[in-house]
């Protein structure tokens, strides 16, 4: 049963919609948690549930009791007091701050409602306060008052208080969110007991693991509506919509992708190793061309005296504090530390994202810098190292700076050392700076996406991030990310054909933003598939390929029947493909699978048929710049689909809308299902404006020439600016890296020399 019906809610603050046609129910017994961003519209529904806010639209039933009578001329009428009171009789409420009666006792906070609601005797009032706190294992603390009580034990007095009426129901809205650390367990504790009694329970919580544990169901809002509904294992283990992945990653390290099937599982295991196994000698080979100072006080000396000093100093800074993507709240801590040390004015959002401010006295131009804080954190196989607590160590290795087997975090630590060191320093006094740290880059872009530039005053903004020495990057590409799926359908009459695996390991993938140019990657699951589509006839059983969507797939499996005589023909294919892609592993097998079960032909045919049309890599191009490039990314299976991922880049949109055309074609014929997309805004190929002329005069001042203006199928963080930002002036400068994101990273220090005076000048000739 019911026995609470949200129907259709709506509800406004001043004229801002903060809940938005919700409709969701909970069961007798049922525990239901909440889980979403902050603003997000949690607290608000518990309040209107709870009757302390009114409602706009819709209807709230509690126990079959309705809140609203009837709606006259569009406004609601509530119900009659005596049915309002009888509501209010079901449901207790635990805050977030206990909300505890300071000038009463410990047992006085609890008898108060039976007492005054129920109307029990004092006595009455006194046994239920007993029982309740020997349940919350706090009897001892029955005549004490709450400022003498920790948190936890405020918490467990507050529950026990909403229990007092024995409601129908309790809402609990982040009973732990006020609590130090080592207090959250022991109010979780009661609550999962509560659970276990089957109360019925609403629960706002960001504990995802408690959340995970104690919830028959979870619903996940976002921006006021309900974007996700499932149970625990759906919702926290498998979230299927964007933004519930990017508010649990926030929480949890998610797998990048929980797979069910454990001999899947397997395989990618084993394959993975095989990957290392090539990081590895790769990085062994050109260690073993090098001589390295190691990490001695001598290479510590030595990069003591590199200049730029302050750049340097403030990157040993960084390096020394863990930043791995969704984990930048110490390197916020930092930047905060920074600003107040010297006075500066700053802001952080929940996300940690940063803004720092120098103003000058004279308050006259000002202009913007922007980095990421976070890192991508890849080290060898035969490297001790610690993401979450070592330091990156540094090496001087001739003109590079690289790290000890390990990312060195150059993307984009030093683009956060040389903010760092333009707003400590005391020369251009006349000039306004702003430093814009944000969070997230490598993996969601939550940062950019949500960050608050209304603080700016600037409409110009230099990015430090993927810069190239002598270049600037003036424009970046739209991306469009898709997943989509298909439903699985079985065949099981394969009498006369026999099972085969064909294998595909060892391409280079890559970056699909940057590498896609380089035919010589090749990707393999559009290989694979060109061989089942000209084998024909053929039954897919298992199918899976690639790792993320903007990366280009290394590998590609697919086990799959068809009649025996087609061998030596798939062989010549496979001959074909190997004598174009180098150090390559392409080999077919033979199964010996009895049960004879596959794909229907029809789901066979339209996946072949999907990604054998699908236009991928370069479409386009202008001069040597690609301008619109396709990626086939993944395949994989969960239990009921086949989920494929692919993307577009694009730098010129209406070339971009003719080919989605193409796309769209293609998606309805095959019938295939979009579960989500995402867009990643570009940012526009500017020929000229204040801020790329101010960066060529400073560069040309210097140099005697033109900083070459670029653009990138890569998505830059600007492209997100674009929308709160009036006129926005957008660039990317910076030095020179090599191999980032692989422990082979490393920093050209003659190059940051160069562009950091570039830097310098901008800031004198502005
Ligand atoms: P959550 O619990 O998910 O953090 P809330 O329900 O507290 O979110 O808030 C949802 C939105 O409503 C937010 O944008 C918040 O600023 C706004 N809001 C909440 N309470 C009020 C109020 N009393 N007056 C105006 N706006 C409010
Ligand atoms: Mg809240």
């Amino acid at each position: 049963m019911n026995i609470v019906e949200v129907k259709n809610l709506s509800k406004k603050y001043n004229n801002l919609e903060v809940i938005k046609d919700i409709s969701f129910n909970v069961e007798e017994g049922e525990t239901l948690v909440i889980l979403g961003a902050s603003g997000s519209g949690k607290s608000t529904i518990l309040r209107c549930i709870n009757n302390l806010e009114k409602i706009d639209k819709g209807n709230i039933i509690i126990n079959g009791r309705s809140m609203i009578k009837e709606e006259k001329k569009g406004k609601l009428i509530y119900n009659d007091k005596e049915i309002l009171n009888k509501i209010n009789l079901d449901i207790g409420m635990v805050f977030q701050d206990f909300n505890l009666f300071p000038h009463l006792s410990v047992k006085e906070n609890i008898m108060i409602a039976p007492i005054k609601i129920l109307n029990k005797s004092k006595e009455e009032a006194e046994k239920i306060a007993n029982e309740l706190l020997k349940k919350m294992d706090l009897l001892d603390k029955k005549d004490e008052y709450p400022c003498s009580l920790s948190g936890g034990q405020k918490q467990r007095v507050s529950i026990a208080r909403s229990l007092a009426i024995n409601p129908k129901i309790i809402c609990m809205d982040e009973p732990t969110s006020s609590l130090d650390p080592e207090l959250v367990g022991e109010v979780l504790k009661v609550i999962k007991k509560l659970a276990k009694e089957k109360r019925t329970m609403i629960i706002v919580t960001h504990e995802i693991k408690f959340a995970e544990e104690v919830a028959d169901r979870i619903i996940f809002m976002d921006n006021g509506k309900i974007v996700e509904e499932g149970s625990p294992e759906e919702v926290i283990k498998n979230p299927r919509e964007k933004r519930t992945k990017e508010f649990l990653k926030r929480y949890i390290d998610l797998e990048p992708e929980i797979v069910t099937k454990k001999r899947y599982i397997k395989r990618k295991t084993k394959r993975e190793k095989e990957n290392k196994m090539e990081d590895k000698i790769d990085n062994e080979n050109t260690i073993k061309n090098k001589k390295i100072n190691e990490v001695g006080s001598e290479s510590q000396r030595e990069l003591d005296n590199i200049e730029p000093k302050e750049v340097i100093r403030f990157f040993r800074e960084i390096s020394s504090i863990p930043r791995k993507s969704g984990n930048e709240e110490k390197i916020k801590d930092y930047l905060v530390d920074f600003a107040q040390k010297r006075n500066l004015e700053y802001f952080v959002d929940e996300y940690f994202n940063v803004i720092i401010k120098r103003k000058s006295e004279e308050n006259k131009k000002t202009i913007a810098f922007q980095a990421h804080t976070d890192m991508i954190c890849e080290k060898r196989d035969d490297i001790e190292h610690d993401f979450s607590k070592d330091s990156i160590k540094l090496i001087v290795d001739g003109d590079y700076l690289r790290a000890d087997g390990t990312t060195l975090g150059a993307d984009n630590g030093i683009g956060v050392a040389q903010i760092l060191a333009l707003l400590n320093s005391d020369e251009f006094k006349n000039i306004n700076i702003e430093g814009i740290f944000t969070v997230q880059e490598e993996t969601t872009m939550i940062g950019a996406k949500e960050i608050d530039l209304s603080k700016l005053e600037s409409n110009k903004i230099i990015s430090l991030d993927g810069g190239k020495e002598g270049k600037i990057l003036v424009g970046s590409a739209n991306c469009l990310e898709w997943s989509a799926r298909i439903k699985k359908e079985y065949e099981y009459n394969l009498g006369d054909y026999t099972e085969f695996k064909l294998i595909y390991k060892n391409f280079k993938g890559g970056h699909s933003g940057g590498n896609i140019d380089d035919e010589k990657r090749g990707n393999p699951i559009k290989l694979g598939i060109d061989i089942l589509k000209q084998t024909e006839d053929v039954y897919i059983k298992e199918i899976s390929g690639g790792s993320r969507v903007n990366v280009i797939p290394r590998d590609f499996y697919v086990e799959f029947f068809m009649k025996k005589e087609k061998l030596n023909k798939v062989k010549e294919l496979i001959k074909k493909q190997k004598e174009f892609y180098e150090n390559v592993i392409i080999e077919i097998e033979e199964g010996n699978e009895v049960n004879k079960k596959a794909f229907s032909k029809d789901i066979t045919n339209r996946i072949i048929d999907f990604i054998y049309n699908y236009e991928n890599g370069v479409l386009e191009k202008v001069n040597k710049a690609v301008i619109l490039s396709c990626n086939m990314a993944t395949v994989k299976e969960d239990e009921d689909y086949i989920n494929i991922e692919y993307s577009t880049r694009a730098n010129d949109l209406n070339l971009r809308d003719i080919y989605l055309k193409r796309l769209n074609k293609l998606i309805e014929k095959n019938n295939l299902e979009i579960i989500w997309s995402q867009e990643l805004k570009g940012v526009n190929q500017e020929i000229d404006n204040e801020l790329i002329n101010l960066c060529n005069r400073a560069y040309k001042n210097l140099y005697g020439k033109d900083l070459e203006k670029m653009i990138r199928q890569a998505v830059v963080e600007g492209g997100f600016f674009k929308d709160k930002i009036k006129d926005l002036e957008y660039v990317c400068l910076g030095p020179d890296t090599e191999d980032v994101h692989s422990p082979n990273e490393r920093l050209s220090i003659s190059s940051l020399q160069r562009t950091w005076k570039v830097l310098e000048e901008i800031l004198k000739i502005y």
